[in-house]
This record gives C-alpha cells, sequence and structure tokens, in this order.
C-alpha cells in the first residue's frame, strides 16, 4: 500500500468526519444514527484506497462504472465489501452489474428491470433494487417520473431474483437548503405513497457531500458520499 498517496493520506480522517456528521444530522432529526448506513463513492478511485477505507471500518461502496468497478472487484476479492451500483444502466450494462453488484440503485425502466433478473445468478441471493426517481423534474433526465412509479415497483415486485428495496434521488445541485429539504422530502412521500400501497420499501437511497445533512433531516437510510470521503475526483473524460 502506497502511505503517501494523497487519497489514502487522511482517508481515515474525512471517513471520520463524515460519521460524525451524519450522526449529528440524525441526532438533530431525532434519530437513530445506525439507522443510516454510509455508502463510500469509490468510482474513478483506486483499489487501494478502497482498502484503506476498509481498514478505517468501510464496508460499503459504491460505482458508477461497471467496467471499472469489477476490475476493483477482481483486485479486493479478499475482503468482505458489500458493493452498489449507482450509475446510469444500459441495456447492455446490466450483465455485469447483475452478476457482480449486491444492489443497484438505478433502475427507472421495466426493461432493465427485467434483464437483471433474467441475469442475475441462481447462486446468488436476489440483488436489491433501488428505484431511481426525478425528483427535479425538467432539470434532469434520468428517473422514472413520479406519475410511473407505482407501476415500475409493481413490475419490480413481481420478479423474484430482485428485492425491491426502496427509492433512490439524485437532486438538481443547489445550495439553497429549503430546496434540498423539498426535494427530498418528495422521496419520503412517495415512498410513503408505496407503503400505503402495500409495496413494502425500507429504504431510501438521497444525499451526497454537498447536502447529505438535508437527506438524513428527510429520513435517507443511505448517503453515498464520494469527495468527503476520498476528496475531489479528475474530472470526467
Ligand atoms: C458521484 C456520485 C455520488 C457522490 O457524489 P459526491 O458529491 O462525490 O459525494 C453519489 N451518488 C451518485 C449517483 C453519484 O454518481
Amino acid at each position: 500500500m502506497r502511505e503517501s498517496s494523497p487519497i489514502i493520506e487522511g482517508l481515515s480522517d474525512r471517513l471520520q468526519a463524515v460519521r460524525e456528521a451524519v450522526a449529528r444530522a440524525a441526532r438533530q432529526a431525532g434519530r437513530p444514527p445506525d439507522d443510516i448506513r454510509i455508502i463510500a463513492v469509490s468510482k474513478t478511485v483506486p483499489a487501494e484506497a478502497i482498502r484503506a477505507a476498509h481498514a478505517a471500518g468501510q464496508t460499503d461502496f459504491g460505482e458508477s462504472y461497471a467496467q471499472e468497478a469489477a476490475a476493483k472487484m477482481d483486485a479486493l476479492a479478499d475482503l468482505p465489501l458489500t458493493w452498489h451500483f449507482i450509475g446510469p444502466l444500459q441495456s447492455n450494462k446490466t450483465r455485469l452489474v447483475a452478476e457482480r453488484f449486491d444492489w443497484v440503485h438505478s433502475v427507472d425502466r421495466a426493461r432493465i428491470a427485467e434483464r437483471l433478473a433474467a441475469q442475475r445468478p441462481e447462486g446468488l441471493p436476489p440483488l436489491q433494487v433501488c428505484l431511481q426517481v426525478n425528483v427535479s423534474g425538467e432539470t434532469t433526465k434520468s428517473g422514472v417520473g413520479p406519475d410511473e412509479l407505482a407501476a415500475l415497483a409493481g413490475v419490480v415486485s413481481r420478479l423474484d431474483r430482485l428485492r425491491l428495496r426502496g427509492l433512490m434521488a439524485i437532486p438538481e445541485p443547489t445550495d439553497d437548503v429549503s430546496l434540498q429539504h423539498r426535494r427530498f422530502a418528495t422521496v419520503r412521500g412517495l415512498a410513503e405513497r408505496l407503503r400505503a400501497g402495500g409495496v413494502p420499501v425500507d429504504t431510501l437511497s438521497m444525499g451526497m457531500s454537498d447536502d447529505l445533512a438535508s437527506a438524513v433531516a428527510e429520513g435517507a437510510t443511505l448517503v453515498r458520499v464520494g469527495r468527503a470521503i476520498f476528496g475531489a475526483r479528475p474530472p470526467a473524460a
């Protein structure tokens, strides 16, 4: 392990600071801090930094690019890690996700869900699924619209190689804290509506480095944190 790597230097301190920020937000919301799991978003981050994060107590990792992730999984096969796919999901990438990941957060159409179900290997537990919802209207394109959510949840619930767990959202970035709260409250309301309709979802995947306190206040159970743990990423190619 290269102790001098800038990603690894200070990593356990940054991880601890994120844990404290999540715990503080939870206490302020009157929630048990243990109800919120931190996913360290390790896209573009080398395997040795993931290994260092694991040594500092982190077990859940989020990746956006299936092939990049698979190479790191191979390098880290000796560690008991939980892998979350959080990136945009094209049809030609579903097999790798179905075969290698534990969770997928970005299912937003039936065709993708059906492919994941067909491709999930029999020897593995069901793939844990969150449906990505678009709560920012026209400003973002990915995610199922709130009006189509119940139908998609119905499809996913009937696929037995998938286990529907909840909702994921990526609201538009904003410094406006009250807008952050409104967006995350919308996600919470959509999950409540699903539960009222008999779909037993227990997971809200929402909140990133810059808005995790608002997300925790509105009920997040999984927060996806990249830069606050690993530092700034190189600009996307
Ligand atoms: C990159 C990414 C994150 C992490 O974002 P940070 O701002 O680095 O915390 C979270 N969720 C998704 C879907 C991402 O693509």
